[in-house]
């Protein structure tokens, strides 16, 4: 059985079957990759971002690769678009207004549109 050596923040490098390694790979957003595995000392979860090189190495010592969770609410990327109008100086000041009220952080959420959704 191979053993991959991972390291813990808390315990320093420890050693890992190819089982007790989640790596899981977003096909979309190579940034968003990862691998987890539960530390067998301290039995803390640890989650490391994988890039393609981790990836390689995790993949040939015999973990299974998994799609990254589609449930997972997803980054914005630098390319996607932004369909919203611009943000402007009269944006601005009615943010600033508003968190000089008492209440901007329940105005703030109310205007929210996923709050509106359910
Ligand atoms: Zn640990």
């Amino acid at each position: 059985m191979t053993t991959i050596k991972a390291t813990c923040p808390t315990c320093g490098e420890v050693g890992l079957t190819p089982d007790e390694i989640e790596l899981r790979v977003d096909s979309l957003d190579a940034a968003a990759s990862f691998y987890a595995f539960a530390c067998p000392t301290c039995r803390d979860t640890v989650r490391k971002p994988a890039d393609a090189r981790i990836v390689r190495l995790l993949m040939s010592g015999g973990v299974a690769v998994r799609p990254a969770d589609p449930a997972a609410p997803r980054r914005r990327r630098l390319a996607e678009r932004f369909d919203g109008p611009p943000f402007t100086h009269d944006d601005l000041l009615d943010f600033h207004t508003l968190l000089a009220r008492d209440d901007w952080f329940d105005a703030l959420v109310q205007r929210d549109p996923r709050s509106r959704a359910a």
